[in-house]
């Protein structure tokens, strides 16, 4: 299926599991890519399955907390692919610490990237958009954390809640200009972020680690974690025009662990 052919896709965390996946989903259905990270030590691989299909793809460091950097990310994709379609703004941190733990350094850090950073990249990728004025897609990486409580990582649930919000009101303000703004939420999804979440709750409760992704599959209907995969067909979707009248949604993909609207 080529959906997005020829469109121009920002993806942040792009060196992250789901990033990745979001890189060649997109690549597949016929997107040039513009593949950014905090560390691009990675994307090597990811490069070269894109440039076999014959798509182009661009890499950039840069950090999604920084105003500085965010403008260069958009200058960059405009400067090599000439315009931007897609953002996919994705790239995220967790901690995991008890409430009483949390000291606002830890506060700041989760959520100046996965909120602030993400705030703002929507709003530099909406100007971008308009002022192309023939629409867009942004898709925000939430999470079902943002859903329910979690007593383990309240700044980063707290910081994913308040994404599906922005996407609420970003699909308000932006609708009229023909852009589209969507939260995807993955529930567990096999990626480093993961591990080390499920890691530290194995630790936690004294159990192994294979204890623990057992326990974990136990509680998920499917009885299967995501692959990151599974968030990039969400996302593809809902970059592409078989979306065209979805806006200001959150959707779970997470196996009907949390069926939580
Ligand atoms: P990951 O740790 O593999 O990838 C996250 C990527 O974001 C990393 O490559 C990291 O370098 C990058 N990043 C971090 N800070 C950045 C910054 N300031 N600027 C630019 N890039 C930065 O984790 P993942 O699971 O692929 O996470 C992707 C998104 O999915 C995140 O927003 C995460 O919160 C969300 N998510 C993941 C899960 C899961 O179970 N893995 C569940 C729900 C939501």
């Amino acid at each position: 299926m080529e959906r997005l052919t020829n469109k121009v896709a920002l993806v942040t965390g792009a060196a992250g599991g789901i990033g990745q996946a979001m890189i060649e989903r997109l690549a597949q259905e016929g997107a040039r890519i513009v593949a950014v990270d905090i560390d691009t030590g990675f994307v090597a691989d990811t490069t070269a399955r894109v440039s076999a299909l014959g798509r182009q793809i661009e890499t950039l460091q840069a950090d999604v907390s920084q105003q500085a950097d965010i403008d260069r990310m958009i200058q960059h994709t405009v400067g090599t692919m000439g315009r931007l379609d897609i953002l996919m703004n994705n790239a995220g941190v967790i901690r995991f610490q008890e409430l009483l733990d949390i000291s606002a350094e830890d506060w700041d850090f989760v959520c100046n990237v996965n909120l602030k950073g993400a705030f703002f990249m929507l709003q530099a990728a909406a100007r971008q958009m308009i002022a192309q004025g023939d629409g867009g897609k942004i898709v925000n990486t939430a999470s079902v954390s943002g859903k329910r409580p979690e007593p383990m990582f309240v700044h980063y649930g707290v910081s994913k809640a308040g994404v599906i919000s922005m996407t609420k009101s970003a699909a308000e303000s932006l609708g009229s200009h023909g852009i589209n703004v969507n939260a995807v939420c993955p529930g567990s999804t096999v990626t480093n972020m993961h591990l080390t979440v499920t890691h530290a709750l194995a630790e936690r409760q004294g159990i192994s680690l294979d204890d623990m992704i057992a326990q974990r599959e136990a509680s998920i209907p499917t009885g299967r974690r995501n692959e990151p995969a599974d968030i990039a067909a969400m996302a593809a979707f809902l970059a592409s025009d078989d979306a065209k009248n979805i806006t200001g949604q959150a959707y779970n993909v997470d196996g009907g662990q949390v069926m939580i609207a």
